[in-house]
This record gives structure tokens, C-alpha cells and sequence, in this order.
């Protein structure tokens, strides 16, 4: 049996991405020339937002005391978990020195980017977790400064939740501003706020693309596409749990690729046949985002063996992996492409997007072929420094003497010669 394609995709997600870069340029232009009234025209424009942009204390407090109770508490309760991770996480970034010569000693050090700017999307869905996902990792690495930036509504301004999550989970300030306009805000330090050395947080093409754009005056975690999630299923496998897993998914958006790869030809056929059906249950905005993420981005894959379904999904490198399937350990030791991996029916990518612990700012279209998601050490310098004795430093002058006369630099030869001249001042060096 070889790889079949019961369903294709007939769409990718890099279709529009000229059209958007060319928008996106512009708006960064008009504001890094115009400034905060720049800014704030846009605001007017894409968000129909007059209101304050930077929340004092007050509104700060208002927006907090309409979240119910069972909701802060919820949020309370995830920021732990995100906190609990990082943390366990930040241990991992170690501070060394070591001994290269006698004598000559070189370290490694990590050091927090002191500004971060985060992104937290709230044009179609108020994402309050990607507050608490992004600001507390932030914190717990230490960033002096924290900017939460977030889309406000029409006359109300930014979801209240979001104000309660990002308020709680650490940041300095709270900035109501979305898309392009916020991403400019954060990173030019408009309306009185520290010029960001990270961007951080996931957002729709807009956003995506200014990060992009702004890479290199500004550090960011990675560029964010549309999210995309890949269920690897057997035959052990629950096929209505498969099914609803995929809807959830194809909810993000419309152009929110899901795919199915299993080696049970029953467990494709049920689960092909439940998808469209659950569509239809859900709400219309989200009905309408997981219909057409469903019909044009979609593929259900039957391979012939577990060996080949990895090898599958490998190749699509996934922002979310999810394992439904027998053996869970094989499946943790051999996939080795994928943005968050999900291991069992008992844990789902929901739960890591919102409550769980682990960062659901994850690499998507195939970038976790090459970088893992947020995490302490996107915000950590890691950077390196050297001290010597005399002694130790004498074979490296004179090494690098004669490496930088052949490279033809010799105004680099002659650092090393004064210090072989000035330290052995009885020896003479070729
Ligand atoms: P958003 O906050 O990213 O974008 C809203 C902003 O887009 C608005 O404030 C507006 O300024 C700007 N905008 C809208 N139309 C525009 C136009 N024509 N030109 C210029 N700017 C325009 O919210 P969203 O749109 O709902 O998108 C959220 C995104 O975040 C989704 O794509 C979702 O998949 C993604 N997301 C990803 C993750 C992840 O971890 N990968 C997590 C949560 C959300």
C-alpha cells in the first residue's frame, strides 16, 4: 500500500502575501513619519477607535470589575500554569564559564531584552489567552518593560478579559491599538512607551507581516501565518474525538489548514463523513471560518504504516501535532518536526491554547522545521564574554597575529603584537 490523498487541499495560505506587504509598508511608513497622530488616524480607520489609547489605572480598573469572578479565577488559574512552565523553563537557560586554555576563560550569559512589546489579537475572537501566554513569559525572564497591545472595539475599547489577563500576568502598560498601528506603536515607542526590543504575539497577516518587516530594528519570536494543526491517528483512535479535535481547529480561520493521517481506512471514512456535519452545529461566524478551512485547506492522508504517518507529518512540520493513537512513547521519541505536540486523548491542542501550561505562540506553516514556539528564552540574550592572564593569552595573540595578517587585516595583527610586545617584552614572535 502506498500514500493515498483522500482529501486534497486545493488552496495554500501564501496566496495573497504581495498584496499585504505592499499595504503593510504603507501604514508603517505614515506612522514612523506622522507619529502618534498617524497611529491614532488608523486606529479611527481599521478599528472605527477615538478613545484613549494607553489605559490609565482607572480604566485599567473598571475594565477589571466587569470580569466575572469565575472567569479571573479561570485566568488565574492558567496564568499559574504558563508561569509554573516558564519558570521550569527558565532553569534551562544556563550561565557557564569554562577553562578553553590554561588561564584563559570564556562564558556564556543570559540577559533578558529589557522592553517587550506583546501582541494580543482580538479582531475576530478576543484571544485572552495569548495575553497570559505572552506576558507572563515575558515576566518570569525578567523584561523590564512590558507593553500589552490589543485591539479595541468600536466606543468600547479592549475586551475586558484581556485587560484582566495581561494586567495580572505582568504588563507595565496596556496599550489599545490593533493591527499594524499597534505593532508600529510598541516598536517606534509612540504615546510615551519604551521603544520594544521584541515583538512577540500572534496575530492575522497584518500583523504577521509588520513584525516581519520590522525584524532586525526589532527582535521578534517568530513570523506567524495562519495556524495549522495535524491529527495522527490509528485505529485505536476515537473517530468522533478526531473529528471534533479538527473542527476546533479549523475554527481559527478560513485559511487554518487541519489534516488527518492515519493508517485505518474506517477511522478517514468516519471521520470525513463527521467533519461537515459538526461545521454545521457551530456558531455562524465560527461555522463559516471552519467550512471554508475545511473545504480548501484540508487533507486526510492514508498511509500505509505508523513508520510513514510520522514520516508524514514530518514533512508537514505542524504547528500543533495531536497523537491519537497506541504506543505513545514511539510517537514522542520518533516525530521530530512540529510547533506543540499533544500525546493521547486525555490532552487536546485546546487545552494548550488556553490553560495548560505549555505556549501556544507556535510556529506555523512549516517553520517548526526550524524553531520551536514561545518560550523564557525568545526574550534572553544569550551572549558570551572572555578574561585571561597573560600567560593564557599568549598563544592566542600570537595565533591570531598570523591569521589576521593572512586575511590581510592587519590593523586586528597589530592588537595582538602590542600585547605579545607589552607582556614578553624578551621573546620574539614570527
Ligand atoms: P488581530 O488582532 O490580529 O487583527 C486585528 C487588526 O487587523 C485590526 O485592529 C486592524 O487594525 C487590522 N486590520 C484589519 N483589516 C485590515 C486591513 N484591511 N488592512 C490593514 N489592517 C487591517 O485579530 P484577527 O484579525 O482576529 O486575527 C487573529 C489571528 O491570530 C488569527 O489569524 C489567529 O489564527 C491568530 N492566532 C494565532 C495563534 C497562534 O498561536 N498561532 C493564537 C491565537 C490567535
Amino acid at each position: 500500500m502506498v500514500r493515498e490523498y483522500l482529501k486534497k487541499a486545493t488552496l495554500t495560505s501564501q496566496s495573497d502575501a504581495g498584496e499585504t506587504q505592499a499595504i503593510v509598508r504603507g501604514i508603517l511608513d505614515d506612522i514612523e513619519a506622522g507619529g502618534d497622530a498617524a497611529a491614532l488616524e488608523y486606529a479611527a480607520k481599521f478599528d472605527k477607535y477615538d478613545g484613549n489609547v494607553l489605559l490609565t489605572d482607572d480604566e485599567i480598573a473598571a475594565a477589571i470589575a466587569q470580569v466575572p469572578e469565575r472567569l479571573k479565577r479561570d485566568i488565574d488559574f492558567s496564568h499559574a500554569n504558563v508561569k509554573r512552565f516558564a519558570e521550569a523553563q527558565k532553569k534551562t537557560v544556563a550561565n557557564f564559564e569554562t577553562e578553553v586554555l590554561p588561564g584563559l576563560i570564556a562564558g556564556q550569559k543570559a540577559i533578558p531584552v529589557k522592553a517587550a512589546g506583546c501582541y494580543v489579537p482580538g479582531g475576530r475572537y478576543s484571544h485572552i489567552a495569548s495575553a497570559i501566554m505572552t506576558v507572563t513569559t515575558a515576566k518570569v525572564a525578567g523584561c523590564k518593560h512590558i507593553v500589552a497591545c490589543s485591539p479595541p472595539r468600536p466606543g468600547v475599547g479592549i475586551a475586558p478579559a484581556i485587560v484582566y489577563a495581561a494586567h495580572v500576568c505582568g504588563a507595565d502598560r496596556i496599550l489599545a491599538m490593533g493591527g499594524v498601528q499597534g505593532v508600529a506603536a510598541m516598536t517606534f515607542g509612540l504615546f510615551g512607551l519604551p521603544r520594544a526590543n521584541i515583538l512577540v504575539g500572534p496575530g492575522n497577516q497584518f500583523v504577521a507581516e509588520a513584525k516581519r518587516i520590522l525584524f532586525g530594528r526589532v527582535g521578534i519570536d517568530m513570523f506567524a501565518g495562519p495556524t495549522d494543526s495535524l491529527v495522527l491517528a490509528d485505529k485505536t483512535a476515537d473517530p468522533e474525538v478526531v473529528a471534533v479535535d479538527l473542527v476546533g481547529q479549523a475554527e481559527h480561520g478560513y485559511n487554518s489548514p487541519v489534516w488527518l493521517v492515519t493508517d485505518d481506512r474506517g477511522v478517514a471514512e468516519t471521520v470525513m463523513k463527521r467533519v461537515p456535519e459538526l461545521i454545521e452545529e457551530l456558531p455562524e461566524l465560527n461555522r463559516d471560518n471552519a467550512r471554508a478551512a475545511w473545504r480548501d485547506y484540508a487533507e486526510v492522508i492514508l498511509c500505509p504504516d505508523r513508520e510513514d504517518m510520522a514520516a508524514t507529518s514530518d514533512e508537514y512540520a505542524p504547528e500543533h501535532l495531536t497523537v491519537q493513537a497506541a504506543d505513545l512513547d514511539w510517537w514522542l521519541d520518533r516525530l521530530e518536526c512540529y510547533g506543540s505536540l499533544f500525546l493521547g486523548e486525555e490532552t487536546t491542542v485546546a487545552f494548550g491554547d488556553k490553560a495548560s501550561g505549555t505556549n501556544h505562540v507556535l510556529p506555523t506553516s512549516g517553520a517548526a522545521n526550524y524553531t520551536g514556539g514561545l518560550s523564557v528564552h525568545k526574550y534572553m540574550k544569550i551572549v558570551t564574554w572572555q578574561r585571561s592572564t597573560r600567560e593564557g593569552a599568549k598563544p592566542v595573540a600570537e595565533a591570531t597575529a598570523r591569521i589576521s595578517r593572512l586575511e590581510g587585516m592587519e590593523g586586528h595583527a597589530r592588537t595582538a603584537d602590542i600585547r605579545l610586545k607589552k607582556y614578553f617584552p624578551n621573546e620574539t614572535f614570527d
